[in-house]
């Protein structure tokens, strides 16, 4: 008999340069919701427990976004463009003190403010993707 160890959890690896893998996505996960206790649900084609989605799904991609337009965390703008059937807008400036985007790691919701200044999770140390930033105006009025 040989046990397999359960694939041990929080092990980050630092340093890791994880490069979406280029292979297309073997089945097409629907529009699965995940809701791990005390979190916020969260919409879409999630393909983890750490929020990462079927756009997005590297080792740093581990934020999902509340929507100003529906109030709903989708894990990218286009899950919300695929899933939502509206129009993205986008958060005003006089509201980044509200809490818009989640950490898939530890389940913390970050402020605008908090998540904007931040390369890491405030609470958990997870480091966030850099590329988001290309993305902001996406998600929040500059
Ligand atoms: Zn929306
Ligand atoms: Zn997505
Ligand atoms: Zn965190």
């Amino acid at each position: 008999m040989t046990a397999r160890p359960a694939e041990a959890h929080g092990s980050a690896s630092p340093g890791a340069t994880a490069a979406a893998s280029p292979g297309a996505p073997a089945a097409a996960p629907r529009g699965a919701t995940v809701a791990p206790e005390g979190r916020p649900r969260v919409l879409g084609p999630v393909v983890d427990d750490q929020t990462r989605c079927v756009h997005y799904r590297t080792e740093l991609d581990v934020v999902a976004m509340r929507f100003f337009c529906c109030g709903e965390y989708y894990p990218c703008h286009l899950c919300h463009a695929q899933a939502a059937g509206h129009a993205a807008s986008q958060w005003p400036l006089d509201r980044r003190d509200e809490r818009a985007v989640l950490c898939g790691v530890c389940g913390s919701e970050l402020t605008i403010d908090e998540y904007l200044g931040a390369a890491d999770c405030p609470r958990c140390e997870a480091p966030f993707n850099p590329g988001c930033a290309l993305h902001t105006h996406l998600y929040f009025e500059l």
